[in-house]
């Protein structure tokens, strides 16, 4: 049996509302959103700004094919180009985070004629043919190979084994600048740097998968800010339309150059398109992405103190937080909504990711430390 959970609706709490960093069931109970909406949300449920563009553009004109300019199209276009690292200059639209990396690698291969794909031990790309390709875990692959061939793995974070992977053939290297599904994993200072001159000294292309850590959620609008990294594509999706279904691919000019034909039939749609430029713009404006530096720094801070003995290690960075637990994460995060109504997410088996919408504030950063002191170390609870 795969692990495909086809029925949808697993989990027992119904969830019919959502307003800023909260969910509720139809009978009025409160959930927080630590991770529900799964980085999908960054401006928090059902923001008036997202609403009434979606609303109005939905009325107006629903859908026409991407060779008809359409304001709301060309407006999202300027506004993620905008917000793209400097030197990204391009960038095209589709319909999931899978779909923006299929595309990057395809990009990546007709820019540079090469084919070899250098990804990362533990990452995760998506569950396409060719983004599953670049993804580590076998239990997703194994059944459904063979999938896109040319694909070398080394270990993440470890420069030295990127160097000796790297060379005249690779047309791509794939990276996720901190790993989300993989377990929270934030690489030494340096990596996404020597990622970047090794993959330059080759001629391949860098693809920096932000589809987790972008939208403002480590603290910068993208990840690889921090690290003063400007990859040859970056490609994005989860919350570039603060819960509609849209990724997008930002590409260098030489990459655009050299793209061969691709498009999708949904390609920036208007509907979608109206949604990312109200939450891009929203986002930049209202300076979330510096929200979620404060309120991580913040969030860390309190649950090392609080948990710093009855966990392995907390870490993260902005409003992307991964606890190390000592037993399993599932079991964890099934009693933190069962008695706490924190909604967190597992990332691999032992670690408890934490994802909440970046409009939460310090007295919900409260209410998640003390939930989950009072699920993982109880005795330390009632003790205070
Ligand atoms: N890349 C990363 C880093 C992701 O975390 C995910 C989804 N968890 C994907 C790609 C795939 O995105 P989607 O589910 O929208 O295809």
């Amino acid at each position: 049996m795969s692990d495909l959970d086809f029925v949808s609706g697993s989990k027992p709490i119904g969830l019919e509302r959502g307003e800023g960093a909260f969910l509720y069931t139809a009978d009025g109970t409160e959930y927080l959103d630590a991770g529900a909406s799964y980085a999908c949300t960054p401006l928090g449920h059902s923001h008036p700004a997202v609403v009434e563009a979606v609303q109005e553009q939905v009325g107006d004109l629903t859908f026409v094919d991407s060779s008809y300019p359409v304001a709301a199209r060309e407006n999202a276009y300027a506004s993620l180009v905008a917000a793209a690292p400097d030197g990204l200059e391009s960038a095209w639209f589709c319909n999931s985070g899978t779909e923006a990396n299929e595309a990057a690698l395809k990009f990546a291969r007709s820019a540079t004629g090469e084919s070899k794909i250098v990804a990362a031990t533990r990452s995760f790309h998506g569950r396409t043919m060719g983004s599953l390709a670049a993804t580590w875990k076998d239990k997703y692959k194994k059944p459904y190979e063979p999938l896109a061939g040319d694909v070398e793995f080394v270990p993440y974070g470890d420069g030295q084994e990127l160097a000796d992977a790297v060379d005249d053939e690779t047309a791509a290297v794939i990276l996720e600048p901190i790993q989300g599904e993989g377990g929270i994993n934030v690489p030494s200072t340096g990596y996404l740097e020597t990622a970047r001159e090794l993959t330059a000294d080759a001629g391949a292309a860098l693809v920096l998968d932000e589809v987790q850590t972008g939208m403002g959620r480590t603290g910068e609008m993208w990840a690889c800010q921090h690290a003063g990294v400007t990859p040859d594509v970056l490609t994005t999706a989860k919350g570039l339309g603060n819960g509609l279904p849209v990724g997008a691919v930002a590409v260098q000019d030489w990459i655009a150059d050299g793209a061969a034909s691709h498009n999708a039939t949904f390609s920036g749609g208007p509907v979608v398109a109206a949604a990312v430029h109200a939450t891009v713009s929203t986002l930049l404006e209202e300076a979330w992405p510096a929200h979620a530096a404060t309120l991580g720094d913040f969030l860390v801070t309190e649950l090392e103190a609080a948990l710093g003995d009855v966990v392995r290690e907390v870490r993260g960075r902005g409003l992307l937080v991964g606890i190390e637990l000592k037993r399993g994460a599932n079991r964890v995060a099934r009693d933190l909504a069962m008695n706490q109504q924190v909604l967190a997410l597992p990332a691999g088996r032992t670690v408890l990711r934490l994802l909440p919408p970046l409009v939460i504030d310090e007295a919900d950063a409260e209410h998640l430390v003390d939930a989950l002191t009072a699920t993982i170390a109880p005795e330390t609870d009632s003790d205070a």
